[in-house]
């Protein structure tokens, strides 16, 4: 197979210019007939390198897919840009099913979604047999691996796609990155041989930032202000505080669902419906929510609990940002939350200790990872097995970086506390103890006795916590988990208390003011004037989208991501073919949303102008719409005090980015093709004097102009 069918499909089918660098690969294994693992992070551009063989290859690619609603979206997606394809699973009728079987026949599909019970089922398989497969597609394979987070029982049975077509080659794709998985993949598929593609993990363009937990509420708020209808997933632990989460944000304006298990699947369906449509922007979920969610504008993540390890934070941070755009995650941590989960997985009896232990310690690395004061990036890469030397530049840490300060009489202070009071208090009562609280547990225990009783009132209780975290980070400390989590003084601790050993302690972020606050915003410059328009504009664009999407019964996305139209709303298209220059158009959006986006901008320009502003491209516009009013070109220059050739060389300009113009009228065919003969003499850009001159002036202005712009008209159409 050619690989530049593969080029030429990207730009027909998704509107991109270029592969990203693995895809290439990826795709050139697959047309020499390769069994191939890909790993990519969520937002990578896994599914082009399946689809686009699917769509150059002879055949139908049947995509096992475990996420039934993923299945709709991906099929919605893929119409959209004329590609065309289907879905079989449990949601269908038998009417429906029947209908996608003749289709299939037929040879009419060229991607074909299957759920992995339908694939195995024994009334699937002579369909299959019937069928020219070109491809397996086996998506979120870690589902094969039992040691994964998200094992799936039907996915072992897949190894019959090998035994039964040994010949057809399988691409496994997966965002989940470790080594086991990898092994379980190769194995169970019993793939020959397979080329293995690891992309980076990073994903630049989310920045990540962790913050302690006190507070959350107003935190947030204050975080979901600053991004006005934006959409984002804020993930909670239990049922219960994603009903009072979206509740409290409800009560305070802003447009917030909920989504857990607990739900019929028909009121989750709606919840997700409502999110994908731009309609309820903000969703507080368990972690069930997002797995099926192909949404590409999600702009933030929050995490209000801790995640339980590291894989999971960072599959579901990454469901930010996927089209590129800079996105946000947000992850709120407490030793509450370690403690609650410790217990879950300790006391679930049907874990064997082996797994506990493992849980554990993932727990406890993404615990680490929050208190850290390294790189976050850094951190996860790294844990990922990806080598990631630089600091991020787009983290909390690497933002604010920590000062350190000598802390060695804070830490003396807290574990004399913690040793005095015979290492029976917990981490709140210790605060207490420190900042000299009058709570009448206190009393009761003695607690005012102690000499360090109220030693500690120069620092907040937030600041106290995080100090004692750090120390616990540190290994000063120790918390009995299983004695009520009471704190512990270690080795290292009493080495601080009894021998005055240094500790160098991070500063705890101090937080601003609301002066400082604003401050620091009116020193922010003030928005260009060309970012205002653009800002403007977009506004426009999205809700044209909006209505689209309602009367087409499509999510907004599936019409054009967030990155398209901002490209949109920067670049102001208003011709066919400087449309088709921006990124994510294919053919198919061209024909069917051109019009009307262009409508929008052409409008915005000169409502602009009108307003007396300066918009680049403007003045062709003008110009071009007077002609199409009726008005000769000696008209329109006496009316635009500009001189004729100015006109002219706004109409040729127009029809040298497609427009249609009868230039007949000015120059005649043979005409075009002597003044284009004796172009390669010269060079461009074009004197038009110059060649004027070379014809002694045989030819006028612009019917050189005109036979120029027929050049380059053909040359980009
Ligand atoms: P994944 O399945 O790995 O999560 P997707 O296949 O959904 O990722 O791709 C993520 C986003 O990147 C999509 O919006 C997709 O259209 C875009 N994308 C993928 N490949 C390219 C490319 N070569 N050029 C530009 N955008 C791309
Ligand atoms: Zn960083």
């Amino acid at each position: 197979m050619e690989f530049s069918l593969a080029q030429a499909a990207l730009k027909k089918y998704y509107g991109y210019d270029a592969f990203r660098p693995l895809q290439t690969d990826i795709i050139k294994a697959v047309y020499a007939r390769r069994d191939v693992v890909v790993l990519m992070p969520t937002g990578g551009g896994k599914s082009i390198c399946f689809q686009i063989p699917a769509v150059t290859l002879e055949g139908t690619t049947v995509v096992v897919s475990p996420l039934i609603a993923l299945m709709k979206d991906q099929v919605e997606g893929l119409s959209a840009n004329g590609i065309p394809a289907a879905f079989i699973n449990s949601s269908l009728s038998a009417a429906q099913v029947a209908n996608t079987e003749t289709a299939l026949l037929a040879g009419a599909i060229k991607i074909l979604y299957v759920s992995p019970e339908k694939l195995v089922s024994s009334g699937f398989q002579p369909l299959l047999k019937r069928i020219n497969v070109s491809l397996f597609a086996v998506d979120e394979a870690h589902c094969i691996s039992s040691w994964g987070h998200d094992f799936r029982p039907e996915y072992t049975q897949l190894c019959f796609l090998k035994d039964q077509f040994p010949k057809v080659p399988v691409i496994a794709l997966t965002a989940t990155a470790d080594k086991l998985t990898r092994k379980d993949i190769v194995e169970q598929l019993r793939l020959d041989n397979p080329e293995i593609f690891i992309a980076s993990f990073d994903r630049p363009n989310i920045s990540l930032t962790v913050r302690p937990a006190q507070r959350r509420f107003e935190q947030i708020i204050e975080f979901i202000k600053e991004r006005p209808g934006q959409s984002g997933i804020i993930y909670c632990l239990s049922r219960k505080s994603c009903e009072t989460l979206s509740q409290k944000l409800n009560e305070k304006g802003f447009k917030a669902g909920y989504y857990h298990a607990e739900l019929s699947s028909a009121e989750r369906s709606k919840v997700q419906e409502n999110f994908i449509n731009d309609r309820v922007p903000i969703i507080c979920a368990t972690i069930a929510f997002g797995m099926g969610i192909d949404k590409s504008n999600v702009r933030f993540v929050i995490h209000y609990n801790l995640p339980r390890n590291l894989e999971g934070y960072y599959q579901e941070v990454g469901r930010a940002g996927r089209d590129g755009l800079p996105s946000d995650a947000l992850l709120f941590f407490s030793y509450a939350d370690l403690s609650a989960y410790r217990d879950m997985i300790e006391g679930d009896e049907n874990t064997p200790r082996e797994q506990k232990d493992l849980k554990i310690a993932k727990l406890e690395r993404m615990f680490q990872f929050a208190e850290a004061q390294v790189c976050r990036r850094k951190t996860v890469l790294n844990y990922f097995g990806e080598p990631y030397e630089k600091n991020c530049g787009n983290c909390d840490v690497c933002l604010n970086p920590p000062k350190q300060f000598d802390g060695t009489v804070a830490v003396q202070k807290a574990l004399s506390a913690i040793i005095r009071s015979g290492e029976k208090i917990g981490m709140q009562m210790l605060v207490d103890v420190l900042r000299g609280s009058q709570r009448r547990e206190i009393f009761e225990q003695g607690l005012n006795q102690i000499k360090t009783y109220g030693a500690g009132r120069e620092y907040s209780y937030d600041d106290w916590i995080n100090l004692i975290s750090q120390m616990l980070h540190l290994g000063l400390v120790e918390i009995a988990y299983d004695d009520h989590h009471k704190l512990r003084s270690t080795e290292a601790g009493r080495s601080v208390v009894y021998e005055g050993k240094k500790v160098a302690l991070a500063l705890p972020q101090p937080r601003l003011s609301k002066e400082e606050k604003a401050a620091a915003a009116a020193t922010l410059r003030q928005p260009s004037q060309k970012a205002q328009l653009q800002e403007a504009l977009y506004e426009r664009l999205i809700i044209l989208r909006r209505n689209l999407s309602q009367s087409e019964g499509v999510p907004p996305y599936i019409i054009f991501s967030d990155a398209t139209l901002r490209e949109m709303s920067e670049t102001r298209p208003i011709t066919d073919a400087d449309f088709a220059r921006v990124s994510g158009m294919s053919e198919r959006k061209l024909q069917r949303y051109g019009d009307a986006f262009m409508k929008v901008i052409r409008e915005f320009v000169k409502e602009k102008i009108g307003e007396g502003m300066r918009v680049t491209g403007s003045t062709y516009l003008i110009s071009w719409d007077m002609f199409n009013s009726g008005k000769g070109v000696a008209e329109i220059a006496a009316e635009r005090g500009l001189s004729p050739v100015t006109i002219y060389g706004h109409l040729a300009t127009m029809y040298e980015r497609g427009e249609n113009l009868d230039i007949k009228q000015w120059v005649k065919p043979e005409e075009v093709d002597m003044i284009q003969g004796a172009l390669p003499l010269f060079e461009e850009p074009y004197a038009i004097s110059a060649i004027m001159e070379h014809f002694n002036q045989r030819y006028r202005y612009e019917q050189v102009r005109f036979a120029i712009a027929a050049l380059k008209r053909n040359k980009t159409s």
